[in-house]
């Protein structure tokens, strides 16, 4: 049996959808389907301001403009994240602070970030590391007593709640991904959650090249011209039609992705009871989207050795992220603190196949093999 890693989600009626934009003629930004798109993230997903962008690290550096990131100022971030949560405010002149992860879950170590902060903190990213929310309660009475910013990094949590609220949808700004890895996509894309209400207006001239097109469109002015800082932000029409036959089945598709989370789970939990590996953990009332399956390994070595046994029965499995403090950009920038925990995640972390196409036979398949692995 041959299993990949991932099979891009294929609804099936992504095709009529762009053979509609093809008819229509419009191709470019900002028509229908961007409108529908948006419709449905707010009417399905509560998000009350979203606006598509071209990738979540787009997403992410439309959010360091707005929030006017420079040279000078400070963001803390977790170590054990994706590079691009780093570089959208590393490129804009910022000092990057890492944190730690937490000691059961790669997210953000909420405890260790009062001690982070300095005059200089502009804002906090917090990665929902699986789709699994970060301690929001605790990031959000941070900021808020320190007046710092909290921009989410959800680009792996669509359709995940944190307190019955959409995640991405709780700090300042939340980022999602629909990049081809995610549970639902359109190749490359993503989109802004503004949260804020002070910040509503802004983004949408940000988001538009730094003009004020969209109070055009609305009869507000009546003509529009350059007003701020900004980029072209947006998808064209053919990547929103494709986003939005997805779109449509978010439920359907995290509901038999997490049957697969929980067999994977139950497959796997003697194994891990025995103390072989750890599964992944989950805080007290919280949700998730089921977008990644992993284990941790007691070590490096035997990680490799799992990922190579895996390969060897035709099983892809991937390990990420490396530690950015450790990383070749950033490491003599580091400040020298020890983050074991990033450390332990980018070390002995792996990542199983879970997909739309992926059927429960194979996953037998997976989970008899990493038996096999560990009763060796
Ligand atoms: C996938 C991912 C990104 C980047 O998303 P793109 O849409 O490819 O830019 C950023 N952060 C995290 C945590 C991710 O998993």
């Amino acid at each position: 049996m041959i299993i990949p890693f991932n099979k891009p989600l294929v609804i099936g009626t992504e095709n009529g959808f762009m053979a509609q934009v093809l008819e229509s003629g419009h191709f470019s930004a900002k028509g229908p389907f961007t409108e529908r798109c948006h419709q449905i993230l707010q009417a399905n997903l509560e998000y009350k301001h979203p606006l598509l962008t071209t990738s979540c690290t787009s997403a992410l550096e439309l959010a360091a403009l707005l929030l006017g990131i420079q040279p000078g100022d400070e963001v803390i971030i977790p170590s054990y994240a994706f590079v691009t949560s780093a570089n959208a405010f590393a490129s804009k002149g910022a000092k990057i602070v890492f944190a730690d992860s937490q000691k059961d879950h790669p997210n953000i170590d909420e405890e260790l970030i009062e001690g982070l902060i300095t005059p200089k903190t502009k804002a906090i990213v917090a990665l929902h590391y699986a789709g699994a929310p970060c301690n929001m309660k605790a990031i959000m009475a941070i900021a808020k007593k320190h007046d710092v910013k909290v921009i989410e990094d959800n680009a792996q949590g669509i359709g995940s709640t944190y307190q019955s609220k959409p995640l991405g949808g709780i700090g300042h700004l939340g980022a999602i991904s629909f990049h081809d890895t995610k549970n639902v996509h359109c190749g490359e894309g993503g989109a802004i959650l503004v949260n804020d209400e002070t910040l509503v207006e802004r983004a949408s001239v940000v988001w538009d090249m730094g003009t004020n097109k969209a109070a055009f469109r609305s009869g507000k002015v009546s003509s529009y011209g350059w007003v701020d800082i900004g980029s072209s932000f947006y998808p064209s029409e053919l990547n929103a039609a494709f986003l939005y036959g997805q779109l449509t089945q978010l439920e359907a598709v995290t509901e038999y992705r997490m049957v697969l989370w929980k067999q994977y789970y139950d497959g796997l939990a003697e194994l891990s009871s025995h103390g072989h590996f750890d599964l992944p953990q989950l805080a007290d009332g919280t949700s998730h989207n089921a977008h990644t399956f992993y284990l941790i390994t007691k070590s490096e070595v035997e990680r490799q050795e799992l990922i190579m046994a895996l390969s060897s029965k035709g099983i892809s499995s991937v390990f990420h992220f490396q530690s950015l403090h450790k990383s070749s950009y950033f490491k003599e920038k580091h400040d020298g603190r020890e983050l074991i925990n990033a450390n332990k995640f980018s070390n002995c972390l792996v990542r199983l196949p879970l997909y739309h196409a992926l059927t429960t036979k194979e996953q037998q398949y997976i989970v008899d093999q990493v038996r096999n692995f560990f009763y060796k």
